[in-house]
């Protein structure tokens, strides 16, 4: 029997242009597609190419007509005890403000903004007027430090940075001006101008002629009127740079008007959401789901978005539970890592408040583990909806579109495939195709990737081919580098990563990165790093390293400073989200007979797993040494 999810996948696979002809009609266009979509140059795929849109249009101004009162964001803040609502009409004003300054800064179509900021509404405000007068937005996870930064002003080339004085985590001020001029003094490339929002929580002394105050142009720029930039569907909306194998992160690129479909298209048959519902996803403007799931998805749908700066347990257990109660929310959007947070609490702080707007919760950004899925279940006694997918994505690949048939939710499992990603299961080595139920393969995706997945790698399509669509041995098919296998229902089950990307806390890092921030400390010869499970973070990043003076390292003391040494050049370079949770010193790492680091064996034995077999392996005493370190002994 087909139900009638399986047949809205099926035509959009088997018809994908009049399906998404039809999904097309959810925004508006200034000239409509001529074509759905030009696959002539595969892997690149140009959604609706011809026709013209604006994501902040479809965000914002075509809202004014229904909803100009009703709240868009809310910006909440439990570390500056702060909240503050913008209507749609006022929400409007202040994008224009934005927008009005950064042409006035010299920004024009096409330019690249770099966005540095904590979880205010200014952020969001400079994101829409970014995509208003079709500059591309390229925002910067908050907690990252000045050498994550200046990679990225140098991959990005702005024309100008947003900024603010400081954030904050948990009742400390992180100052973010030292870390953005260190970044520029260390980037080739120098922005002409940074406009500074002042929150008055940290000095932020201005470079004359660089540096700008927010408040002051703002005030210069109260009643502008800047119209939208209409844009080919084609035009890039911004870049947001995320982790791979290599040391260098990769800048997403997305489009436009595949962008704006595929996230309107998501409210209704994923979220199932209507005009005037409320939207709170805790995660940060930084990562994808801030993009999608915090300012446009929710905005484009005419909802309103709650905008959370602070932690899920402070001041006290209960404080996201009081927002759903203050705010009527609907649609609640976190994950596992956060939940588990939660559950480390009293469960009664949930019973505090009155959670029943809530429709659903969905979790995504690591693996939902069982316990906790049962545990907010049974807590919160609405649906709670894992969902899969990756920066360069977009929105979920798999997950349950309960707005088009509620489905049932298996714990453990992400669910099916979305409309519009052939997902399909590959054997590593011969590339075929498995079609059995529960064998285990790459998760792969076939071209054309639905719209709203990513376009390109920013400046660089070879490096775009190469990564994502040549891993898989004679096919041209797109990689996740994610491990899964199917049940017979076409219940999916991820099962880890295929490369070096770890997951920490729902953040993705490359090893890569923090093995090269930590090898430039001037007494690290070599360094592994690799990723350790962890029942609170999911995992957290464990270096083994190898001194090149390691004469004093049998003194405990010794051996804790240069530790501590190691741990702040990763905080200072990259940033606390990246910082190993130990560093553990070896005399050898455990490598092949060729020179090549056997990193899965290494983290087996981190996690106190059989490393399976090591013939190959050049020094068996290295393994050795890592059981002693981890606590394994003989
Ligand atoms: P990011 O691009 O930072 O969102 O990270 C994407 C990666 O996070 C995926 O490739 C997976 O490895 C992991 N991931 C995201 N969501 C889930 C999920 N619901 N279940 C398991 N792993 C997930």
């Amino acid at each position: 029997m087909t139900t009638r999810y399986a047949d809205f996948y099926r035509q959009s696979i088997d018809q994908p242009e009049a399906f998404w002809a039809e999904q097309a009609r959810l925004i508006d266009w200034q000239t409509p597609p001529a074509q759905i979509c030009d696959y002539s140059n595969p892997p690149f795929a140009r959604w609706y190419a011809g026709g013209t849109t604006n994501l902040c249009h479809n965000a914002v101004d075509r809202h004014l007509a229904d909803r100009a009162d009703q709240p868009a964001l809310v910006a909440i803040s439990t570390e500056t005890d702060s909240e503050r609502s913008y209507s749609f009409a006022e929400l409007h004003a202040e994008v224009q403000r934005m927008a009005a300054v950064l042409l006035a800064l010299g920004v024009t179509k096409g330019d690249r903004v770099l966005i540095y900021m904590p979880m205010v509404a200014e952020a969001a405000f400079a994101m829409l007027a970014c995509t208003r007068i079709g500059a591309l937005h390229s925002v910067v996870f908050g907690g990252f430090a000045s050498g994550s930064l200046a990679s990225r002003i140098e991959d990005a080339e702005p024309v100008a940075v947003v900024s603010a004085d400081a954030g904050s985590r948990g009742g400390k001020v992180v100052p973010y001006k030292p870390l953005l001029d260190e970044a520029i003094a260390q980037s080739r490339h120098k922005p002409q101008a940074v406009l500074m929002v002042n929150r008055g929580m940290a000095p932020m002394p201005l470079h004359p002629g660089r540096d700008h105050d927010w408040a002051a142009l703002r005030a210069q720029h109260l009643d502008a009127t800047v119209p939208c930039e209409w844009v080919d569907a084609t035009h890039p909306s911004y870049t947001l740079y995320t982790s791979g194998t290599t040391g260098k992160p990769k800048g997403v690129q997305r489009d436009t008007g595949g962008y704006a479909v595929a996230l309107a298209a998501s409210m209704q048959h994923i979220f199932d959401a209507k005009p005037g519902d409320t939207y709170f996803a805790t995660s940060d403007i930084g990562w994808v789901v801030g993009h999608s799931y915090i300012v446009y998805g929710p905005l484009i749908a005419g909802m309103t978005t709650i905008m959370y700066e602070g932690l899920p347990i402070r001041p006290d257990a209960g404080v996201w539970w009081s927002i759903v109660e203050k705010y009527r929310v609907t649609h609640m959007f976190s994950a596992p890592t956060a939940v588990r947070v939660l559950k480390k609490q009293d469960a009664s702080w949930l019973r505090k408040y009155d959670v029943s707007s809530l429709k659903a919760l969905w979790l995504a950004g690591e693996p939902l583990d069982e316990p906790t899925a049962q545990w907010i279940s049974d807590a919160l006694q609405v649906p709670i909806i894992d969902n899969y997918w990756q920066t360069e994505t977009g929105w979920p690949i798999l997950t349950l579109a309960n707005g088009v048939e509620p489905q049932t939710t298996r714990f453990g499992s992400p669910g099916k495939a979305m409309y519009g990603y052939a997902v399909k299961l590959i054997d590593e080595s011969t590339g075929e195709e498995l079609t059995g139920a529960h064998q285990k393969g790459v998760v792969a995706i076939e071209g054309p990737l639905p719209p709203g997945c990513m376009q390109t790698v920013w400046r660089d399509d070879q490096r775009f081919v190469n990564t994502y669509w040549k891993s898989i041995p004679g096919k041209l098919i797109y990689s996740t580098f994610d491990w899964g296998i199917r049940d017979a229902d076409g219940y999916h089950f991820i099962l880890g990563r295929t490369d070096d990307v770890i997951n920490v806390a729902g953040h993705r890092l490359g090893t890569r990165e923090i093995e090269e921030s930590i090898a430039s400390h001037p007494n690290i010869a070599e360094v592994a790093v690799v990723g350790v499970a962890d029942a609170l973070k999911g995992q957290v990043a464990m270096a083994f390293a190898v001194a090149r003076d390691a004469s004093g390292l049998g003194d405990p003391a010794a051996r804790l400073k240069l530790e501590g040494e190691v741990m702040q050049r990763v905080d200072q370079q990259l940033g606390a989200v990246a910082r190993p949770s130990r560093v553990h010193f070896v005399t050898v790492l455990p490598k092949t007979r060729s020179g090549k680091l056997l990193r899965r064996a290494l983290q087996a034995v981190a996690e106190r797993r059989d490393p399976g077999d090591l013939t190959t392996m050049e020094d068996p005493a290295a393994l050795q040494q890592v059981r002693e370190l981890v606590g394994q002994g003989g």
